[in-house]
């Protein structure tokens, strides 16, 4: 069986079962492919049957689900000591070469305190049984830093053992903290960013902002595929395409060629809040990086963000590129990312962007706009597309 731990949720006091019940509930749908196994609840961690056949699909999910902080594949044996004995030294030896000098120790948690042994009794009979019946001269016991180390945890009518705890993602289960809309973009940064969020236990949906008539429809193919894989993290979410093209134009036409990109960038977090609003999200998520390109300096974000009376949330703000790669890789969506398909902030750009745009030259810039116009026409034509658990689109609407 797997056995499921998780720390920070079981700190919440009185909303500790809100909490367990929605990790519950996403280990199921996580699991739902992977033979669908049956999960318990009991003393502070979760329990999954082990079916060979999924085992490496289950470990891959378990590495990426929100709320599990390390897992392991124990075997679940009768709590008497002989029987601990016997299967404990058959795993010991699975792992134990024989041959080459190792340090080891037991380490025993009694979930239930009515069995007739202490735990530093049971680790102590335990260690010993092993240490007899191993090669003479190559084990060591070592508590502080053991090369081996067989857990045990005794529960009222059974017993897991188990070597090897792996690590899990840590943060809380989805859902549990409400929902925010990102402006997904093809790009690195974004499909981090919604992680990030996800991984806190948000609810994310996306939104997309079209260049469609300028650059067809190589970058919202890859968007779309990137906001499938993220469902998978979170279960049901939306995608809506934004029609941007004619705003481009616009702002091409009537403004100042270095303000362009941070125009873009205004009239999207304009847009993206009222479909943030309408889909009841409590804040904008945006994968935006100090000083990382012209448009993300201090100033231009301040620029973009006064546009806005909503929280914005930038969880890759201080992040290193090379940090949020690694993310990007480990969640899978690096190689989607670099793909060949150029964003629309990419259109029209001019040779000398402003790093340092001010908001009352923005503001004169887009009297030449009728900016509530463009932003209602685009509205109107945005379309919204629902994914589903599994990442299949289910259903397409205006
Ligand atoms: P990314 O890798 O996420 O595209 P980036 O480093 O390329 O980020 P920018 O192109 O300046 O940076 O975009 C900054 C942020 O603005 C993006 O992370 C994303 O949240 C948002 N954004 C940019 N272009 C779009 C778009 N076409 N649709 C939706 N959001 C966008
Ligand atoms: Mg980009």
């Amino acid at each position: 069986m797997w056995i499921i731990r998780y720390a920070e949720i079981g700190l919440k006091g009185a909303n500790r079962p809100f909490f367990e019940k929605a990790l519950e509930r996403d280990i199921r749908r996580r699991l739902a492919n992977c033979g669908a196994p049956a999960v318990t609840r009991t003393h502070g961690r979760l329990w999954i049957a082990d079916e060979p056949a999924y085992r490496e699909q289950v470990r891959s999910a378990l590495q990426l689900l929100p709320g599990v902080q390390s897992f392991s594949l124990a075997h679940r044996v009768a709590n008497d000591m002989a029987t601990m004995k016997k299967r404990g030294l058959e795993i010991f030896r699975e792992a134990f070469d024989g041959e080459t000098p190792t340090r080891f120790r037991v380490t025993t948690r009694r979930a239930d305190k009515r069995y007739p042994m202490q735990s530093a009794e049971v680790s102590r009979e335990l260690g010993a049984h092993l240490f007899q019946n191993s090669p003479e001269g190559l084990l060591s016991v070592n508590l502080a830093n053991p090369e081996l180390n067989l857990h045990v945890e005794i529960h009222a009518d059974f017993a897991a053992m188990h070597l090897v705890i792996e690590r899990g993602t840590g943060g809380l289960p989805v859902g549990t903290a409400g929902k925010v809309m990102c402006l997904l973009s093809g790009g690195i940064d974004s499909p981090v960013a919604a992680w990030q969020m996800i991984r806190r236990g948000c609810k994310v949906h996306y939104v997309f902002f079209e260049n469609r008539t300028f650059l067809g429809r190589g970058a919202f193919d890859k968007v779309e595929r990137l906001a499938k894989h993220l469902s998978q993290f979170q279960g049901r979410t939306t995608l809506t395409t934004v029609p941007f093209s004619d705003i481009q134009v616009a702002i091409r036409d009537q403004c100042e060629p270095r303000h362009r990109v941070v125009l873009y960038r205004r009239f999207m977090y304009r847009i993206a809040a009222r479909i943030m609003r309408y889909h009841r999200c409590l804040g904008m998520v945006t994968g935006e990086n100090i000083g990382q390109v012209a448009s993300q300096t201090l100033e231009n974000l301040r620029a973009v963000d006064v546009t806005v009376n909503a929280c914005v949330y930038r969880p890759l703000l201080s992040m290193d590129k090379v940090d949020i790669i690694a993310i990007a890789r480990q969640i899978g969506t690096f190689e989607t990312s670099i793909e060949e398909a150029p964003d629309c902030c990419s259109v029209f750009l001019p040779k000398h962007p402003a790093t340092r745009a001010r908001v009352h030259e923005l503001e004169a810039d887009e009297t030449h706009l009728d900016v509530e116009t463009l932003e209602n026409e685009a509205i109107l034509n945005a379309e919204c597309m629902k994914l589903g658990t599994n990442g299949a689109p289910s259903e397409k609407g205006r």
